[in-house]
């Protein structure tokens, strides 16, 4: 623990990984901390739901309102280090 990608970083970066923004060693340093981390698994799995449902429903790309949805339910739970 303490290597890598904290989870605080990870919500920083959330955003560009749904959208697949993020350079690829963040992208990798980010799938690592998944792997380690139930919590943003779980996290990232519900976003990922949200933007599947969302993309179904609309065509466009994602709105910037994805992005303040998605911290909404950061903020509602925020990461315990
Ligand atoms: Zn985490």
């Amino acid at each position: 623990m303490g290597e890598g990608m904290d989870c605080r970083q990870m919500f920083e970066h959330l955003g560009g990984y749904l959208e697949g923004e993020l350079a690829l060693a963040l992208a990798l340093e980010f799938d690592a901390h998944c792997h380690a981390c139930a919590r943003c698994r779980a996290l990232i799995q519900s976003c990922r739901q949200t933007i599947l449902v969302y993309r179904r429903q609309t065509a466009p790309p994602l709105a910037p309102n994805l992005h303040r949805k998605l911290m909404d339910r950061l903020s509602a739970k925020p990461p315990m280090d």
